[in-house]
């Protein structure tokens, strides 16, 4: 999920290690919020559950939003390299 570090204002390049307390539990938090959201709504808009009905999560922060504002902040997001995928971030956010 492109929004599970947008909610705790993550980085995706930041190490665990240089996450203090606070930033792990938000992190934990986000992981359990975000995916209890998508479950609750059968999945992503393109995909479809074990009765062959297509999900209905299509509410994205940041993620596939690359060159529209960040609902926070009014910065424009970007899409970064990390390793062997991308990731949509707001680089103002998102430290
Ligand atoms: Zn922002």
């Amino acid at each position: 999920m492109q929004d599970i570090l947008f909610r705790p204002r993550l980085h995706p390049l930041r190490k665990i290690p240089s996450l203090d307390e606070g930033e792990q539990r938000r992190l934990y938090q986000a992981i359990q919020q975000e995916l209890q959201n998508a479950t609750d709504l059968g999945g992503l808009i393109y995909e479809r559950d074990l009765y062959n009905q297509p999900g209905r999560f299509q509410q994205f922060q940041v993620g596939y939003r690359e060159g529209k504002p960040c609902p926070v902040c009014g910065s424009i997001i970007v899409k970064i390299r990390t390793s062997s995928t991308s990731s949509y971030i707001c680089p103002t956010c998102q430290t």
